[in-house]
């Protein structure tokens, strides 16, 4: 086990950007896993520069040691709780609710707001799993940000600077949009179980208004990330698709692209960079990613880009793509049936797929990988099968050019409804039905020569649990997963009736409810 400062300083060492500052307030930036996972997260970048962009204020960074769970790992510098004002967790995924209290159990803090108070630094929270649904966490925060927090998050910072009591920064704490404190929402539950009124007022989700002039980018580079020595630039925020599973459409609502003169001086700026990073769940949406592609390339540098819609590649775009060092293009059909996809309203079709393949092919593209989700609400044996006809066509399309891929990947993943989304409403399917259907579709497509890569399902089923929990599925997390597995099935398996109250109903995410579940009622009739 390596010694935690020989791991400190060697992060430390290869590191580019990140610089330990103290300062009269000092927060602790906490990501709940490990340094590698933490530094591919552009939006951990982004809440690092917030919080470094507030004046006389100290951030150090904490993560969990990737080699050993059990021990914390301070990068900057080990702190003293009694220096520190704010420790701030940044929650991208639900499974890192469970780290999120292994990490106060190695801070020796007590787990829960309501045990704290004065004596130890106030515990905030942010991120995507938290604004989806911030109840399954709730209790252990004394604030959570919910939405974009390149606002509040100064303006509650600045609170530190003007008021002396902490229940006065709480209180004014609470008036800032997109600021909840868990205190004052309340909740009754009936007698089987569901929720059957909230008390306290509705909370505005935060939006960052001036995106287009001010987009995140890396802080820091390492080599020690996924990406490399990669300069990541977030190019959109949003997404202009209606794909009703996602919450991207949602909670990252109203799209927003960064300024292309913006995005082009910085990147000139930063060729001491390896590549590039174009960044943004509807990245290949921006009208000016041409431009940025040919850039990065003008000037020598390689470049990725995080997502691609089958229905915008063509030629150029993939000749670009090869020359700024892919050799591999990623698509997500999602479903192998276009029916299965209209219900999902994907807004791609077989024939984009298709087209996209074929152009893959003459492009002389090495490798073409594949995303699908099975468990699907409604999911029939033919939806499966599609899956497996699907690897079939690509197999026939190589034939017909006499082109081949090195290599085809399908990644398969368990369905998980989310909140804020029509199929808040559905049930995770039963993890045997999704066993089955794996090992179908692994012996399906192996026989094909396509390499399959899939989720663990048993996983996927606690992400469901989590996503959708209320203040009492706290215990499923100190307890570490209880042995009482209705108690999950209650979350994560359970269809709801129209008339059901869900935990996040007091958010006003930006979409209403009964469109949601007007949209619900046309999955669920099949009028789509
Ligand atoms: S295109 Fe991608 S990011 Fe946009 S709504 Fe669909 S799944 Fe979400």
């Amino acid at each position: 086990m390596a010694n935690i400062d020989k791991t400190r300083k060697n992060i430390l060492s290869l590191e580019k950007g990140g610089k330990p500052k103290r300062g009269k307030l000092n927060v602790i930036l906490f990501y709940p896993n490990s340094y590698n996972i933490a530094i591919t997260s552009l939006a951990f970048h982004r809440i690092y520069e917030i919080v470094g962009s507030v004046n006389e204020t100290g951030i150090f960074r904490y993560f969990l040691d990737g080699t050993n769970d059990k021990r914390l790992l301070p990068l900057d510098r080990d702190v003293n709780l009694s220096e520190v004002d704010i420790i701030a967790f940044f929650l991208s995924y639900e499974m890192d609710f469970f780290n999120l209290v292994k990490s106060l159990r190695l801070l020796k803090i007590p787990l829960f707001a309501e045990e704290r108070k004065n004596k130890y630094p106030l515990i905030i929270g942010g991120g995507v799993a938290v604004t989806e649904n911030p109840e399954t966490v709730a209790d252990f925060f004394d604030l959570l940000f919910i939405g974009e927090a390149e606002e509040s998050l100064p303006a509650f910072i600045e609170l530190f600077f003007k008021e002396e009591k902490r229940e006065d920064i709480l209180e004014k704490a609470s008036y800032i949009k997109g600021v909840y404190n868990p205190e004052k929402v309340s909740f009754e539950y009936g007698n089987s179980g569901e929720i059957i009124k909230i008390k306290g007022s509705t909370l505005e989700r935060g939006v960052y208004s001036y995106f287009e002039k001010d987009f995140s980018k890396s802080v820091f580079m390492t080599p020690l990330g996924e990406f490399g020595n990669t300069f990541l630039i977030e190019l959109t925020r949003g997404c202009p698709a209606g794909c009703r599973f996602c919450i991207s459409r949602t909670l990252y609502n109203p799209l927003r692209f960064a300024a292309k003169d913006l995005v082009i001086s910085m990147m000139k700026e930063h060729m001491d960079a390896e590549k590039f990073g174009f960044m943004g769940a509807s990245v290949s949406f921006h009208p000016h990613l041409k431009e940025f592609m040919e850039t990065a390339l003008a000037s020598g540098k390689k470049f990725s880009i995080s997502s691609l819609r089958a229905e915008r590649i063509d030629m150029e775009f993939l000749r670009l793509l090869k020359a700024g060092g892919s050799q591999t293009i990623t698509i997500a059909p999602e479903a192998g049936e276009d029916e299965m996809r209209e219900r999902l309203n994907k807004g791609i079709t077989k024939e984009h797929i298709e087209k996209a393949v074929n152009l893959s092919l003459m492009a002389d593209i090495d490798a073409i990988k594949l995303y699908f989700m099975i468990g699907l609400p409604f999911e029939k044996q033919e939806d499966i099968d599609a899956i497996i006809n699907m690897g079939k066509l690509i197999r026939h399309t190589e034939k017909l050019t006499k082109k081949y891929f090195k290599k085809i990947s399908f990644n398969i993943t368990p369905f998980v409804p989310k909140p804020f989304t029509p199929f808040q409403w559905a049930a995770f399917e039963s993890l045997p039905s999704i066993k089955s259907k794996l090992n179908y579709l692994r012996k399906g497509l192996t026989a094909l020569g396509i390499n399959v890569y899939y989720d663990t399902p048993k996983w996927a089923y606690m992400e469901a649990v989590l996503s959708r929990g209320d203040r009492r599925a706290r215990n499923i997390l100190i307890k570490n997963i209880p042995s009482n597995k209705a108690n999950l099935d209650f979350y994560a398996s359970r269809i709801r009736s129209d008339e059901e109250i869900f935990p996040w109903d007091f958010i006003n995410i930006g979409i209403p409810k009964e469109k949601l579940l007007q949209e619900w009622k046309k999955i669920r009739d099949s009028q789509y």
